[in-house]
C-alpha cells in the first residue's frame, strides 16, 4: 500500500467514525433510541482506534494489545457491577481517567519525540519543524494544564459522591487568590516553557512544575464545591476532559480526536448549562459559591418538624379509590428500591378502573440527568406518561393525588417561599397544589441537599413510612382487595 493510499483510507476512516458519533450523540437525547446511540458510538470509536493502528503501522502491538484487554476488562466489569445510582461516581472517574491520558500523552510528546539528546533551545524552537512550534508547544502545556486539572478535579469529585471523603464544600481561606495565583503561574510555565527555555533539560522541568500545579489546582478548584452542586461539576468535568482530548489532538495532529475531544467538550458544556438552568444557578454561582458549606442548611433546614402526619397502606388505600387523577412523582429513593415495576403495576391498576396516571419527571431527580426516564423506561412505563416539570407544574391543582416516591429535594417548597434556604430558586415540582400529597420515605431524613423539607409540615401532606417498593406492593395489594370487595 502507497504511503497516499494508507493516508486517504485513514481519513476516511476517520470521517466515517467523526460522522457515527455524531449520529450516536443524537440518538443518546431520547431514551428509545439511547441504546442504538451507544452501540454506534462504540462502533466509531473501535473504527478510530482501528484507523489510528493502521496509520502507526508497523509498530510493536504489544503494549497496545496489554492495554486494551486490561481498559476493555475494567470497563466491562464496572459497566456490569455499578448500579444506577452510583453512575455519577462512575463518570466522575471516567472523566479523570480521560484528562490523566491525555496529560500523559501531552508529556510523552515532550519526552519521547521533542527533546532529543543533543538539541537546544526553546520548546516551541525544537518543535518548529514546520514553523508552528509555538503553537504546538501551547497545546502541549495546554493539554497537561486541563488534562491534569480534570484529573485530580475528579478524583475529588469521585471521592466526594462515594462519601468517602465529606460531601460538603472545604472552603480554604483565601482561596481565590490562591488558585487566581496558581493559574497565572501554570499559564507563566506555559509561556515560558513555549518560548523561553533555552536546554530540553529545563523544558522537562517545566512540564514536571506545570503538572505538579495543575494537579494542585484541580484539587483547589473542586474542593470548595459540594452538596447538590456536585452534578454540574461532573458535567463540568466532562467537558474539560474533551476539552483536553482536543488539545491532545492538535498536539499529535490527530484530527479525529480534535473533533470528538470537541463534540465532548461541548455537549458536556450544554449539558452543564441545562443543569445550571434546572436548578436555577448560575455556572460562576456553582464554581465560587460553596453551595452546602452552611451546617444549618439555610434557612429551611436544621430544624425539627412539627405538625407531621403519616397514615398507613389501608388508609392511603382508600383514598386512592377515590381520585380520578394521580401524578407519580419519582426520585432518587425509587431507583434505591428498584420500585419500578412496582409502581408501573400500581399504576396499571388505576388505570384499568379509569384513573389518569401521570408521571412527573424533575430534570435533577435522581443521581444523574434523566436518571428518572431511564429509570421508568425499564418498568415500560408509556413514554407519553412522563411528564416534565414545566408542563406538568400547572396541573398539580387539578390533580387528586400526588404520590411522592422517594423524591425530596425536587419537592421541597421551600426553594419558592424560603429566601434563606441553599435551594432558593431552584424549579420545584409543585405537588403541594394537589389535593392530597403522598410522600412515600422511610424516614424525616434530608435528601441530597441534606435540607428541612416543609413540604412534609403541609396540610394536605401525609407521610408513608417505608421502603417505596414495599410500601407500593402494600398499595396495590390493598387496591385489589378493596375492588375486588367492591365487584
Ligand atoms: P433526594 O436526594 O432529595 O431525596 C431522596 C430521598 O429518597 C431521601 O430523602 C430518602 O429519604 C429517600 N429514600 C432513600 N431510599 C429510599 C427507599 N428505599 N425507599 C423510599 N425512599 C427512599 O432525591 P431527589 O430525587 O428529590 O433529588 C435529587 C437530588 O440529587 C437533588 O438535590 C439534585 O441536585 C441531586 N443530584 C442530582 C443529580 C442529577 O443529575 N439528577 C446528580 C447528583 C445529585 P429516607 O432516607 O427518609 O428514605
Amino acid at each position: 500500500m502507497t504511503a497516499e493510499l494508507k493516508t486517504l483510507i485513514v481519513n476516511i476512516a476517520y470521517l466515517l467514525s467523526a460522522v457515527m458519533f455524531i449520529f450516536g450523540l443524537k440518538r443518546l437525547t431520547k431514551v428509545r433510541t439511547a441504546r442504538r446511540g451507544n452501540a454506534i458510538a462504540a462502533l466509531a470509536m473501535f473504527v478510530a482506534i482501528a484507523a489510528t493502528l493502521v496509520d502507526l503501522g508497523f509498530i510493536d502491538y504489544r503494549w497496545i494489545l496489554i492495554g486494551i484487554a486490561v481498559g476493555g476488562a475494567i470497563g466491562a466489569v464496572a459497566a456490569i457491577r455499578v448500579p444506577m445510582t452510583s453512575m455519577p461516581e462512575l463518570v466522575a472517574v471516567f472523566n479523570g481517567f480521560g484528562g490523566g491520558a491525555s496529560t500523559l500523552v501531552a508529556v510523552s510528546v515532550v519526552w519521547l519525540d521533542v527533546i532529543e539528546p543533543g538539541k537546544q533551545g526553546t520548546l516551541a524552537a525544537i518543535l518548529n519543524k514546520d514553523g508552528s512550534g509555538g503553537a504546538v508547544a501551547i497545546t502541549i502545556a495546554l493539554s497537561v494544564l486541563i488534562g491534569a486539572v480534570t484529573l485530580t478535579g475528579s478524583i475529588v469529585a469521585y471521592l466526594k459522591l462515594a462519601e468517602k471523603i465529606s460531601g460538603k464544600p472545604t472552603l480554604l481561606p483565601g482561596r481565590h487568590a490562591i488558585n487566581a495565583l496558581l493559574v497565572l503561574a501554570c499559564l507563566g510555565v506555559s509561556v515560558y516553557v513555549g518560548f523561553i527555555t533555552q536546554t530540553p533539560a529545563e523544558a522537562e522541568v517545566c512540564m514536571l512544575v506545570l503538572c505538579g500545579l495543575s494537579l494542585v489546582l484541580g484539587v483547589l478548584l473542586v474542593i470548595p464545591i459540594g452538596g447538590a452542586d456536585m452534578p454540574v461539576v461532573i458535567s463540568l468535568l466532562n467537558s474539560y476532559s474533551g476539552v483536553a482530548a482536543s488539545a491532545t489532538g492538535f498536539v499529535l495532529n490527530n484530527n479525529l480526536l480534535i473533533i470528538s475531544g470537541a463534540m465532548v467538550g461541548a455537549s458536556g458544556l450544554i449539558l452543564t448549562k441545562i443543569m445550571c438552568v434546572a436548578m436555577n444557578r448560575s455556572l460562576a454561582n456553582v464554581v465560587f459559591g460553596g453551595f452546602g458549606a452552611d451546617d444549618s442548611g439555610g434557612g429551611g433546614g436544621g430544624g425539627e418538624y412539627v405538625n407531621v402526619t403519616s397514615c398507613g397502606a389501608e388508609e392511603a388505600a382508600m383514598m386512592l379509590e377515590d381520585a380520578r387523577s394521580v401524578v407519580f412523582v419519582p426520585g432518587y429513593g425509587l431507583a434505591v428500591a428498584q420500585a419500578q415495576h412496582a409502581v408501573r403495576e400500581l399504576a396499571n391498576l388505576l388505570e384499568s378502573k379509569g384513573v389518569t396516571v401521570k408521571y412527573a419527571i424533575h430534570p435533577v431527580a435522581g443521581r444523574m440527568p434523566g436518571h428518572m426516564n431511564v429509570l421508568l423506561a425499564e418498568a415500560d412505563v408509556p413514554y407519553e406518561q412522563l411528564v416534565e416539570m414545566d408542563d406538568i407544574n400547572p396541573e398539580f391543582k387539578d390533580t387528586d393525588v400526588a404520590i411522592v416516591l422517594g423524591a425530596n429535594d425536587v419537592v421541597n417548597p421551600a426553594a419558592q417561599t424560603d429566601k434563606t434556604s441553599p435551594i432558593y430558586g431552584m424549579p420545584v415540582l409543585e405537588v403541594f397544589n394537589a389535593r392530597t400529597v403522598f410522600v412515600v420515605k422511610r424516614s424525616l431524613g434530608a435528601g441530597f441537599a441534606g435540607i428541612k423539607n416543609e413540604l412534609f409540615e403541609r396540610d394536605n401532606t401525609m407521610m408513608l413510612f417505608g421502603d417505596a417498593k414495599k410500601v407500593l406492593q402494600s398499595l396495590t395489594s390493598e387496591l385489589k382487595e378493596s375492588f375486588a370487595h367492591a365487584a
